[in-house]
Order: C-alpha cells, then structure tokens, then sequence
C-alpha cells in the first residue's frame, strides 16, 4: 500500500510566537504515524514577524512550506489557498493559535481510515467570551432554519478532508468562500469528532467583529434564499392587510350606509399596490438569485463512486 500523504493547512496572521508551538506538537503527534506530511502556512499578511519564523522554519525543515499573500485576504481566503496547494491524500485544516488542538487530529485521521471522506472537529464547549458565544448561537440557528444544506453546529475551520472532497472545492470557483458551507454542500460521508476548545495561548483573536459579520453574510446569502423571500412575506402581508380592510369597509357600507371618504379608500388600496410592488421586488430577487446560481458555477453533481464506468467514454 502506497504510504498516504497528509497535509495540515495552517492560515496565520500575526501567529509568530505560535508557529513553533504548532509546528513542534503536529511533529510530535505524526511521529508514530507517517514521515509523509507537510506543513502549508499562510501568511495572511501578517504585520510581525510571522513571515520571519515561517522562512526560518521553512529552510530548516523541507515539510515547512509557506504561501505568503501581499496582504490581509482573510482566513477563508487563506484556507482556500491552503487547499490549492496542499498535495496530501488527507487534508487537515486547523488555526494556528492551538485553538484546534493538533492532539485531536491522531482521531480525525483515525476516521478518515476508517473510510471517512470529512472529519470535522465539533467544539464540546465555547469557551469564547459571551457576546461572541450567543451570537454564534443565534447565527446557527438561523443559519440552520433557512440554509439549503444543513451546515454542522458548532463546527469552525477545523477539519479533515479528503483529497476528492477537496478536489471539489477547489473546482468551486465562487467568490464569496465561506467553507464550512461549501464542505457541507459537496456531500460525501462525514463523521464528527468532538473536543474542548481551549482558550488561545499568544496574542488576541485576528476575527474582529467586523470580519465576523462578514463571513455570517457569506454564510447566510450564500446558502439559504430566505433573503429573497422576504419580499414575498410582506408583498402577501400587505396585500393580505389590505383586503381584509377592504372587505370590512365595504361591509360596513352595505350594511351601516357609511359613506367613506375618497382618501380613506385610497388608503386601502395603496396597501394592496403596496403588497403587489413587494410581490414584483420578490420575483426580480429569485431572477437574481437564479443569476447568482449561475455565476457561482457549483457543479451540478459530484460523484463519490462508481463501477465498470469507462470515464474517458463520458460526454
Ligand atoms: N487568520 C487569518 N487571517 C485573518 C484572521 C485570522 O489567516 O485575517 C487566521 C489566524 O491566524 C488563525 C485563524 O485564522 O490561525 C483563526 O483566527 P482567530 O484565532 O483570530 O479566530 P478565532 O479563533 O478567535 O475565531
Ligand atoms: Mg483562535
């Protein structure tokens, strides 16, 4: 059997007091494992010496490979570098802070063994701060109500895939990444494997609250249409508010011989013109959404298997 490959991407934006501690235990956990891994850091623009620590590591040490961006792009653009790179069988993903612990990853590659294609790291607790922790909590459950694919709770960037379910992404060629969704969307068997998040060691958390906000957006418009809807919500709340009034003036006319003034009917009937032009914004949204479909060019299908299939005979 051909020894098996693994690949740990590492995205780092001013990790530089981290790198060695994460480069030093993901060493220690493969040494009963496999000689046949490598390192791919990315450095997301760091303002420390970062840079500095990779190519020191990178020259002792022919694992150590690094990708070096000219500026900040972003953890998920850093991770999707990451993936283009990686040349392993098995692909890890994990933050560079120890955050996702490398002791876990004996497991993750346990199950890939097993005959996994995803593993994902499942956090047992948050130990985040409160803001942080109830807003997650609320964003799944959005998330989770109105999202096309179901998306795992408690799930981040800490993960192992296979190299199929990573040749998918890497074919997925949307802008927007946000990957924890893309990796729910291809498919293929997963497992879970749980473990307790500890808090980071070095430095402060890269994720500031507006980088935060923008992957949610990711998430939210990029997987679930309920933006879209909402015009057909209140289109049909409006014109439903609108008719009910109607019909009651129009009872009380017949019925009382109350005589409305012009404005008042108006009224009404604007409500329901109103509810109409929301009808007619919704509409316009699922042409938009359908061209947003389109440009993101997702296949339309993956494969996982198949047998006595001659792919060179494929149209
Ligand atoms: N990161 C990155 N670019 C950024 C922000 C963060 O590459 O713009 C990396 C960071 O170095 C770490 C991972 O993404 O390896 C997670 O970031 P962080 O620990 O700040 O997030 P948190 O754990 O607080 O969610
Ligand atoms: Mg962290």
């Amino acid at each position: 059997m051909k020894d098996k490959r693994y690949s740990f991407v590492i995205p780092a934006y001013n990790e530089e007091k981290n790198i060695p501690l994460i480069y030093d235990k993901i060493k220690a956990i493969m040494s009963d494992k496999s000689d046949n891994f490598e390192l791919v850091f990315i450095n997301d623009g760091s303002k420390d010496g970062t840079l500095f620590v990779l190519a020191e590591l990178a020259n002792a040490d022919k694992k150590v490979k690094y990708i070096n961006f000219s500026r900040n792009f972003g953890h998920q653009a850093a991770l999707t570098a990451g993936l283009q790179y990686a040349t392993g069988d098995a692909i890890i993903t994990l933050d560079c802070d120890l955050q996702d612990p490398p002791e876990v990853v004996s497991e993750m590659i346990a199950k890939w063994n097993d005959g996994y294609d995803i593993v994902y790291a499942r956090r047992r607790n948050r130990s985040d701060k409160f803001f942080k922790k109830q807003t997650a909590i609320m964003y799944y459950k959005l998330l989770d109500k109105f999202s096309d694919v179901k998306i795992p709770r408690n799930v981040g960037d800490f993960r192992l895939i296979d190299k199929k379910v990573s040749n998918v992404i890497n074919s997925m060629p949307e802008r927007a990444r946000y990957l924890r969704g893309m990796v729910a969307w291809v498919g293929f068997k997963h497992t879970f494997v749980d473990f307790d998040r500890p808090e980071r060691i070095h430095g402060e958390t890269n994720y500031t609250l507006s980088k935060m906000l923008k992957l949610a957006m990711d998430g939210l418009f990029n997987f679930s249409n309920l933006p879209l809807r909402l015009g057909l919500i209140l289109g049909v709340l409006s014109i439903l508010t609108g008719l009910t009034f109607l019909g009651y003036m129009i009872g009380d006319v017949i019925v009382n011989k109350v005589v409305y003034q012009l404005y008042k009917v108006l009224t009404v009937v604007l409500f329901i013109f109103t509810g109409f032009s929301f009808v007619i914004m919704w509409i316009l949204g699922e042409y938009i959404g359908r061209i947003y479909d389109e440009i993101k060019k997702r296949p339309l299908f993956i494969i996982s298997g198949t047998a006595n299939i001659d792919d060179s005979e494929r149209k």
